[in-house]
């Protein structure tokens, strides 16, 4: 299959952030241009090649950079090349002895910009950023099949954004899969879960909770389909109370539960907004000694950041009121548009509204198979900070 390849024209100086790596060309950066989406650009800058990329006629991202080398086409061997390196890229990432979910594609991070490819099991699970990237999707089912063999991929299914799930090769995949992490059991519906069925962003966190569970009572705020619960009632926890808007969420989290060998029954299951959760908890003098607040992206888009800082610092205020003297907030937070500074400006005034002085015990992010460059600061998006309230 052939791409045509054309040229584009940098108005604004980037050559410099291009360089050092930045993966991305903004539409008004460039020069106008008639190029069809999907096409192979060579982006120059004073009659200099600067990076060839795909191009993105609809997008504000309209380059999307793929190398920085003249020298390296971007072919079908270049996306085979990049999953076989990114593959070498996980070792020492995930323990594979007792973990068979992980991502095996982190797009930008792992220089193949707008290819996620999630492994759960024997399934492979792909998403699409964007429209231009579609082109590589018949070369992308090939490298998949080609190079999961080993690994045992027998099944490549797509959630792409804004499209329905589709079976890419290997028929419709099992549902449940049923994946092991860290030596966890889950079950996993890639066709109908969020994002590609799991959070695997959060395996390393949802270990690091576990030393502060045992004990103790639990509350996790917005647990889906229960990762954190699971670990800490593993753990050792006297009660956990899972609390998700989504009645089916919960419902996958008791079963999460009764494969971990773990009764139910003997915890809770909270259908409710979690906002609406937590101010009844406070007033009615409920305490926790570990609360976990793991909301989705509040900050969708750099327009909605105020809004965003302000819900982060509501929410954490109100999941302090929950917490016992000296017990543990865990809170995360999924939007890219908010550093980490920012996070931990939102937890100081959490604090204070809650009056609850914190001891910041770790700031934690994303684990290793979600890798980021040091030129594309938005791709570490997940902040996850463990702190101690004192009483
Ligand atoms: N902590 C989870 C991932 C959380 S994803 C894990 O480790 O797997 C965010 C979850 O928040 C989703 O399950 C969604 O159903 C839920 N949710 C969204 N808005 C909510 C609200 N206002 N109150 C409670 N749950 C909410």
């Amino acid at each position: 299959m052939a791409i045509p390849t054309a040229t584009v024209r940098l108005k604004k100086d980037l050559e410099r952030s291009l360089r050092a790596g930045h993966p991305w060309i903004y539409a008004d950066a460039l020069e106008p241009a008639r190029i069809s989406t999907g096409a192979v650009v060579d982006v120059i800058s004073r009659g200099r090649f600067v990076a060839r990329g795909l191009y993105d006629a609809r997008s504000p991202i309209a380059v999307r950079v793929a190398t920085l080398d003249p020298a390296e086409l971007v072919d079908e061997g270049f996306v085979r090349a990049r999953l076989d390196s990114a593959l070498k890229a996980r070792r020492g990432a995930i323990d594979a002895g007792q973990t068979d979910a992980f991502r095996w594609m982190n797009g930008e991070g792992d220089f193949l910009p707008g290819v996620v490819v999630d492994v759960y099991a024997e399934v492979a699970v792909l998403r699409l950023d964007g429209d231009a990237v579609r082109a590589w999707r018949p070369w992308l089912i090939t490298a998949i099949a080609e190079a999961g063999r080993p690994l045992g991929i027998r099944h490549l299914y797509e959630r792409s954004r804004g499209g329905k799930g589709e079976a890419l090769f290997g028929g419709a995949p099992p549902s449940p899969i049923e994946i092991r992490e860290s030596g966890v059991r889950f079950a996993v519906d890639v066709a109908h879960g969020q994002k590609t069925g799991f959070f695997l962003d959060q395996r390393e966190n949802r270990r690091a909770i576990r030393p502060f569970a045992g004990g103790e009572a639990v509350a996790n705020l917005f647990g889906y389909t229960g990762g954190f619960s699971v670990h800490a009632a593993l753990a050792g926890a006297r009660e956990v109370v899972t609390v998700d808007s989504a009645e089916g969420a919960l419902e996958q989290a008791r079963a999460n539960f009764r494969l971990n060998r773990l009764d139910p029954e003997r915890h809770r299951f909270a259908c409710e907004d979690a906002f609406a959760w937590l101010a009844r908890a406070r007033d009615e003098g409920r305490r926790y000694g570990l609360v976990i607040t793991d909301p989705p992206s509040f900050a969708p888009s750099e327009k909605s950041l105020k809004k965003a800082l302000a819900a982060y610092r509501d929410l954490n205020a109100l999941a302090l009121s929950v917490v016992a003297p000296e017990g543990v907030l865990a809170a995360a937070s999924c939007s890219s548009h908010v550093n980490h500074e920012a996070f931990l400006g939102c937890l100081r005034v959490a604090a204070e509204k809650a009056r609850r002085p914190l001891r910041v015990l770790k700031v934690r992010g994303q684990p290793a198979d979600h890798p980021t460059t040091p030129a594309f600061p938005e791709g570490r998006y997940l902040k996850f900070v463990l702190c101690r309230a004192a009483g």
